[in-house]
């Protein structure tokens, strides 16, 4: 379970741990959709199928659904915030949250197809793979 938050919250490839999901940093905001073809360290598919990231949507909504409930109360009814107040700080909020937001759900997608497989990341880490370089998919 632990293997797996760390591929999910460190956005690495869920097969070898190794490689980004992502060719720019979340809080870059450069390229805040564009996501590898596949894992620049072993070559595992980032998109096994068309329209495979759907469900990712239904993850990210459900969980964005219960942060933003959570932020809202927290800052209305513990810390006596106005409704306005407390909105505005929420939109804050998620104007910086959105693109991290995004690629967690993702990765937490991909990885309830995929698990860690510790020979494969062995074979990364003493580079016996040849993998061609990844191209990205910019998704909307
Ligand atoms: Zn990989």
């Amino acid at each position: 379970m632990a293997s797996k938050l760390y591929s999910i919250f460190s956005l690495k490839c869920p097969t070898c741990h190794r490689g980004d999901l992502f060719p720019t940093p979340s809080f870059s905001f450069r390229q805040p959709f564009a996501q590898y073809t596949h894992c620049p360290a072993c070559g595992q598919r980032y998109f096994p199928e068309p329209g495979f990231y759907y469900g990712a949507m239904f993850i990210s909504y459900i969980g964005s659904g219960f942060f933003c409930l959570g932020v809202v109360m927290l800052l209305h009814w513990v810390f006596g915030w106005s409704m306005i107040a407390s909105f505005a700080a929420l939109v804050a909020i998620v104007a910086v949250l959105f693109v991290w937001w995004f690629r967690v759900a993702r990765s937490a997608y991909l990885n309830l197809v995929y698990g860690f497989k510790p020979d494969v990341a062995a074979a990364v880490d003493s580079g016996q793979l040849n993998v061609t370089p990844p191209t990205t998919v910019k998704s909307t």
